[in-house]
């Protein structure tokens, strides 16, 4: 019997875990297991000759609220086409199974977990009479490790995704993790530390962890920390955090574990506490904030925050408030995200209550609540485009730390938003050199520091490393500078020891820096201080 596993991923370096496990599963079952990886961007065509060319009998794809609509269209044709049978699973037909059957009355849905259903389905012959298949699952423990050797000994720079434990023992009501199951399961310790053994010896870029709260349990959580910090390995870990379960021991341990090993996730959400008791999340946001800020203050790892707008309670005023409390963590990115009303949460069936209303398509974004309007929310994707842009980008990190200590974040992105609008500066720019020239005629519309400003820009142009040199208008005199610094730098080549190793010759490639502004800071660089980038590297010399 012929079984065909087909991902439609969101990006080409992504990958279907769910069917990874079930293909491994399987083996016990004499079936004749393909997976096919392709993306919604693959022409539909492609995908249709894929699955002619394997004729499977039975069709397995996994829906995800990414992909739905790109199903939809592909059933419309393969279901006509196909002779085989068709079975959909995946977190967005498990709660709305009924109506995708009633619009594909060819298809089953397996809802939720899917190993004992797909196996079921594959020892019946798919001779199956149910439209709806829930099996329950096996202990997490007893399901295999998903990945074939194959797939690790060509895993070398990519993403590996990786569960140490499935199903989420919190109930926040727009989650669909909170849906269907609160019973927590856990895959055994020692386990665990074996297969991110075998992961990390693949030489794979990234382990991406899925668990919903890596540090629900935090011994545990500690105990698996503990074993990544001593692999010897390049691969970072991504792991996803409860703010509210980060424990001072959590924090010491993180001291140990070595720089850009692990890479946090934290799901800040909100702080207001009205907004936080109507959507069931047990979160005190200050003491969130706090461990938050503990963990960037480190300056070892890279820690991203999530916010939603839009959740009840939530007008816009408050929503600057919790913003605000989470920059002031120092995150180093902020990921402002939009509630979505998912089908089969709790906030579905309350949506009333609270005003909501949303796209029906997905992503079921909320377009207006009882708190706050579609034009703020419209405002507030327009906020994001600009954080990303200065904040998210990490490129102007000194600078923006600069121009919102006078003022919070939100209202310095309130203010570059309205300065984009009048000076017709095209909000979802990412080129540096287009960003730096907008920021800079920002501050002489401010009437504030222009050359401080350009000093600023000019330092994480250095230190972020970027390639070739800087735009004309942030140094002018750049040219003479350079010549200065590299009359320093022959005369002084054999007493400073950064530079051993590099022949004179080269110099000429450094990129310098030193601040022309006697307002800028010197805990980043004292007056006659010189900051050199050469390839990577940076130097400091006087
Ligand atoms: S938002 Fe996070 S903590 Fe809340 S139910 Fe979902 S996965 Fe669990």
């Amino acid at each position: 019997m012929k079984v065909m596993f087909l991902a439609l991923n969101a990006r080409y370096y992504h990958s279907n875990l769910a069917f990874r496990y079930l293909r491994q599963y399987l083996k016990k079952t004499n079936a004749d297991v393909v997976l096919e990886e392709l993306t919604i961007s693959t022409p539909l065509r492609e995908i249709v000759k894929c699955i002619y060319d394997h004729s499977p009998d039975a069709l397995f794809i996994s829906v995800y609220i990414w992909n739905s609509l790109a199903v939809k269209m592909l059933l419309r044709e393969v279901e006509s086409l196909m002779k085989c049978r068709i079975y959909l699973g995946g977190p967005e037909v498990s709660f709305n199974a009924e109506e995708w059957i009633g619009n594909f009355p060819e298809i089953t849905v397996i809802a939720h977990a899917g190993e004992e259903s797909v196996r079921k389905i594959i020892d019946s012959k798919c001779m199956n009479e149910e439209k709806i298949i829930s099996e329950p699952n096996p202990p997490f423990d007893e399901i295999p490790f998903p990945y074939t050797e194959e797939e690790l000994s060509s895993a070398e720079n990519k993403i590996l995704y990786y569960e140490s434990s499935r199903g989420c023992a919190f109930s926040c009501s727009y989650c669909l993790s909170s849906s269907y199951s609160c019973k927590i399961d856990l895959r055994n310790t020692e386990r665990v530390k074996e297969e991110l053994s075998i992961l990390s010896k693949s030489g794979c870029a990234v382990v991406k962890f899925v668990d919903r709260t890596f540090n629900y349990d935090n011994k545990r959580a500690i105990e698996i920390i503990r074993h990544i910090s001593h692999l010897k390995t390049d691969t970072v870990f991504h792991l996803e955090l409860h703010p509210e379960f980060i424990s001072n021991e959590f924090i010491e341990v993180l001291k140990d574990v070595p720089s850009g090993r692990l890479r946090f996730e934290i799901g800040f959400q909100s702080a207001n506490p009205e907004t936080l008791r109507a959507v069931n999340r047990y979160q005190n946001a200050e003491n969130s904030a706090a461990s938050i800020r503990r963990i960037s203050e480190l300056k070892r790892f890279h820690v991203h925050a999530d916010l939603i707008a839009g959740l009840p309670h939530e007008d816009y005023k408050s929503f600057r408030k919790t913003f605000n409390l989470l920059a002031s963590a120092g995150p180093d990115n902020i990921q402002l995200g939009f509630l979505k009303i998912l089908p089969g949460t709790k906030i579905e069936s309350q949506k009333n209550i609270f005003g909501i209303k949303h796209f029906c398509t997905p992503p079921y974004e909320v377009i207006e609540t009882n708190d706050i309007s579609f034009a703020e929310l419209s405002k507030l994707h327009e906020i994001d485009s600009i954080l990303d842009s200065v904040y998210n980008s990490s490129n102007f990190r000194e600078t923006i730390q600069y121009l919102s200590s006078k003022e919070t974040l939100f209202d310095l992105l309130e203010s570059l938003l309205s300065y984009a609008v009048e000076s017709g500066f095209d909000i979802k720019t990412k080129n540096w050199k287009d960003v730096s020239s907008f920021l800079l005629n920002y501050c002489r519309h401010k009437l504030s520091d222009v050359q401080l400003l350009s000093d600023y820009l000019c330092y994480d142009f250095v230190t972020s490393k970027m390639p070739g040199a800087y735009p004309l208008f942030l140094f002018p005199e750049y040219e003479s500078f350079k010549h200065k610094c590299l009359g320093i730098l022959k005369l002084n080549s054999d007493s400073q020891s950064c530079l051993k190793g590099i022949a004179p010759k080269e110099y000429s490639k450094f990129l310098f820096f030193s601040p022309r502004s006697m307002h800028f800071p010197e805990n980043l660089c004292r007056q006659n201080e010189i900051i050199a980038l050469y390839k990577d590297r940076l130097f400091n010399f006087v």
